[in-house]
Parts: structure tokens; C-alpha cells; sequence
């Protein structure tokens, strides 16, 4: 068994693109939804929500099982519940916090015994710039994808001596789903990019790809933004 890559929110958006580009390199891809939508080419999907520890557990042994170690983590899975945080619900701060920092806890704890029992590994957080730039209306966001950069850089040392490295992504202002709603917002953020546009799923995709390679073996710990320049110096 050659092992496997777990990308979680697979179904669309940054997650799609990221399965698509490792299923391309041959990997066997295994995709974690609500929906249970994924990329063609997938070699398994799981519908379930990151929030449930138990539900992820469960997830990863039967990935594990069959297809062996987990070789890529890529915790991507996330929402946002945005307003401003005098009004904001215990409910509104509660979601974000679960899905986008317990979920990603969940998944890394579920994958890592199988990436140090094989010596080998990479998870991949997908936080955001928003944590670095300060944007009013997401102090939930801010704060889950804040926490990831002190999970990513804990948990480095954690595994450093059996060489499995944790990272973190940044992405500025992507075309997806999850923006689609800023409407003409939209025009006025990429306003304020230096390369003058918001990027594309694969933009993330090809970074991913990268810290999960072996050129990129001696990358740990590390917040890399892809943003166009938007949070150029995080
Ligand atoms: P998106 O288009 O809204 O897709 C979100 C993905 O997460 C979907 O696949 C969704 O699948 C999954 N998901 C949501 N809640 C889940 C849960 N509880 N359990 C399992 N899966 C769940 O978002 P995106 O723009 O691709 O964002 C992907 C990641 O990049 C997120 O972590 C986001 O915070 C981050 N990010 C995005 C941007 C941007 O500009 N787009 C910028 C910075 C950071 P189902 O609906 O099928 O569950």
C-alpha cells in the first residue's frame, strides 16, 4: 500500500482544486465533506463534518486501512459565519471556531499517528490573511485561523524527529463560494491587491502541492501567504 493524501473540504472551491492537483500526480485521494461531493478521480469520499471527532476517527482509520499511511493531510474544510463581534452569537463564534480550528485539530490528530508510525508525512493547514490584516466582521474567522498557526507550529515540534513537516497556508482573496457573495466588495478588495487580482483555486493548489513534496522536505513551521501581495510581510 502506498499510501494516501486527505484533503477536507474536497467538494468545491480551494479543496476541489487541491484533490484535482494531487490526483493528477496519481495519488490516492481521499475526499471528507458534508456533502460527500468530490473531484472525479477520487479514490474515496467521506461525508461527514470535521467537528465530530469521532466521525473523523473513524474516517481516517478506514482510509488508512485501506490504503495505508496518510501521506498528505490538507485540513481545508472551513466556514465563515461573518458580523461583527458585539452582536456576534455564542452560536456564530462557536461554529467557526469548531469547524475551522477543532475540525483541523481533529483531522491532524486522527492522521498523525500513521505519518510517525511511517516516518514520514506533511500536513497542510489552510488558514488565511484575515488573522494577519485584521477584517472587521470575523473576529470567529480571525481567531480559528490565528489558532492554526500556533497549532501548525506546535505540533512541527512535536513530529519534527520523525520527519513529518506541518505548514500553513495564507490565502488572500480567492474566487470561490465562500466569496462569491462580496459582490462589488469584491472590485474594491482587489483594488488593494499589488498583482491587481484575486486568485484562483489552483493558485492555492499548486503551494499545497509543493509543501507536500519532497522539495519542500525541509519546510516546517512555516506561514506562507498567497495573496497576490495583499498581507505582503505577515
Ligand atoms: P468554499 O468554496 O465555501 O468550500 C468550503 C469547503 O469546506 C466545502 O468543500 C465544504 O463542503 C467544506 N466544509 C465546510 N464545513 C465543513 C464541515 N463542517 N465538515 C466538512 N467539510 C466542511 O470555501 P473555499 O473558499 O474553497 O475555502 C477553503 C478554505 O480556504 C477554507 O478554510 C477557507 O477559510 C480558506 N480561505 C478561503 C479564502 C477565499 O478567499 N476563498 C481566503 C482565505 C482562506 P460541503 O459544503 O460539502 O460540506
Amino acid at each position: 500500500m502506498s499510501g494516501h493524501v486527505i484533503v477536507t473540504g474536497a467538494s468545491r472551491g480551494i479543496g476541489a482544486a487541491i484533490a484535482e492537483h494531487f490526483i493528477a500526480l496519481g495519488e490516492n485521494v481521499v475526499a471528507f465533506s458534508r456533502s460527500g461531493d468530490a473531484p472525479t478521480g477520487c479514490a474515496a469520499t467521506f461525508a461527514l463534518d470535521v467537528a465530530d471527532s469521532r466521525a473523523v476517527n473513524d474516517a481516517v482509520k478506514a482510509a488508512v486501512t485501506e490504503f495505508g499511511p496518510v501521506e498528505t493531510l490538507v485540513a481545508n474544510a472551513g466556514v465563515t459565519h461573518d458580523g461583527l463581534a458585539m452582536r456576534m452569537s455564542d452560536d456564530q463564534w462557536r461554529e467557526v471556531l469548531s469547524v475551522n480550528l477543532d475540525g483541523a485539530f481533529y483531522c491532524a490528530r486522527a492522521a498523525m499517528a500513521s505519518m510517525v508510525r511511517a516516518r514520514r508525512g506533511s500536513i497542510i493547514f489552510i488558514s488565511s490573511v484575515s488573522p494577519f490584516i485584521g477584517n472587521p466582521g470575523q473576529a470567529n474567522y480571525s481567531a480559528a485561523k490565528a489558532g492554526l498557526v500556533g497549532l501548525a507550529r506546535s505540533l512541527a515540534k512535536e513530529v519534527a524527529s520523525r520527519s513529518v513537516t506541518v505548514n500553513v497556508v495564507a490565502p488572500g482573496l480567492i474566487d470561490t463560494d465562500m466569496t462569491s457573495s462580496l459582490g462589488e466588495a469584491s472590485d474594491a478588495l482587489a483594488a488593494m491587491i499589488p498583482l491587481g487580482h484575486i486568485g484562483q483555486p489552483a493558485d492555492i493548489a499548486g503551494v499545497v502541492g509543493f509543501l507536500a513534496s519532497n522539495l519542500a522536505r525541509y519546510i516546517t513551521g512555516a506561514v506562507i501567504a498567497v495573496d497576490g501581495g495583499l498581507a505582503m510581510g505577515l
